[in-house]
């Protein structure tokens, strides 16, 4: 076991059950997350019986290993991480003027199927743990000198779907002896399911981002099956109870697929749905991806669309298309695994969650 898949409360459980000092814990903890040491040697002002007793139980340093890069044209790079076990993920960072934003990854594939999405084809394959949820950031971080500020749970896999190593992943990211990340600045995206996102606000405090893509039970459920089990109305009600950081509004994502979800009337039903909720949506053009069956609305679509829905008084944004080129957009990670199985919206994907 990497010491990373502790959270912070495991590890000081380990440390007082050891009959040590809880302080160490904390010691340990800096010597991980800010100092970045890759053995449990370098912790230099832990005893050496500690060290010993930490060695037998823990590995420490990275849980996962580079295993390719790409640039975009836009700056976007995208990284292959492959995981102990052969399997492999992707992440990717996406710098801005004032920002430089990880997507990480939750899951090695996806159960849930959603047919606009290439990790969708490639099937659940296993749950990442949290020192490899971790370890994207803090890799990330390293080969960048320091520079990502922002991460966003959008990557391969349903977050939620994987909620304990999530909440011990972020439990650590923001951990004040750890990397002490603002909760303001992370957001968890999730497909829908209803009950998780109430457990997550229960147990910690991110910003959290719904993948909404329909106005309607009948578009949402061809495109996302996991709505045949959480309707849009849960959805909703979980949603707008999630408590989001102050001074931070509940988002939610639209990928636009043309001629599926992106008429007026696809508009003027979105609008409706969400008047009144303290919300900011994101409509993200489609990216096209083989052996993905949809296509990009054009810009004067997504304009059109964005117009509508900000009439009912919502603050509406077009998400910029970045990395593409490199296959690094939203939707389109499947870590150089080939697809499994074909879209359809399977009424068995999201059963087993
Ligand atoms: S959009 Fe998210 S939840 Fe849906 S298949 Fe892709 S990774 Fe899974």
């Amino acid at each position: 076991m990497n010491i990373k898949d502790l959270s912070p409360a495991e590890l000081g459980e380990f440390v007082s059950g050891k009959g040590i000092q809880p302080y160490r814990a904390r010691q340990i903890g800096k010597w991980i997350y800010v100092r970045g040491v890759s053995s449990f040697d370098e912790m230099t002002d832990l005893s050496k019986d500690l060290r010993e007793t930490l060695k037998s139980a823990f590995a420490v340093g990275d849980s996962i290993e580079l295993a390719g890069e790409q640039v975009s044209k836009d700056g976007t790079r995208k990284y292959l991480f492959r995981l102990s076990d052969g399997n492999r993920i992707e992440s990717v960072l996406i710098p801005d003027k004032k920002r430089n934003t990880l997507c990480v990854s939750s899951q090695a594939g996806c159960a849930l199927g959603c047919t606009f999405c290439l990790t969708g084809t490639v099937g659940k394959i296993r749950n990442l743990k949290p020192s490899e949820i971790i370890d994207q950031y803090l890799m990330v971080n390293r080969f960048t000198n320091g520079s990502v500020t922002n991460i966003v749970f959008m990557g391969m896999g349903e977050p939620l779907d994987n909620i304990d190593n999530l909440v011990r992943a972020l439990e650590n990211l923001t951990d004040r002896n750890g990397p002490a990340l603002s909760p303001r600045r992370i957001t968890v995206s999730t497909s829908g399911l209803a009950p998780r996102i109430k457990e997550l606000g229960d147990r910690i405090s991110v910003n959290l981002a719904v993948s909404l893509n329909a106005p309607t039970d009948e578009i949402r459920n061809k495109i996302m099956p996991i709505n045949k089990r959480y309707p849009i109305k849960e959805l909703l009600k979980a949603s707008v109870n999630f408590p989001v950081p102050p001074r931070k509004a509940l988002m939610f994502e639209y990928v636009m697929l043309s001629g599926v979800n992106d008429s007026d009337k696809d508009a003027y039903d979105l609008g409706n749905l969400l008047s009144g909720i303290n919300c900011k949506l994101n409509l993200i053009p489609f990216n096209e991806a083989q052996p993905l069956p949809y296509k990009s609305p054009s810009m004067e679509r997504v304009l059109r669309f964005q117009e509508i829905v900000i009439s009912f008084g919502i603050n509406v944004r077009i998400r910029k298309n970045r990395g593409r080129d490199i296959l690094g957009a939203c939707g389109q990670l499947a870590a150089t695994y080939p697809a499994r199985k074909t879209t359809g919206g399977s009424a068995a994907a999201g059963a087993a969650i």
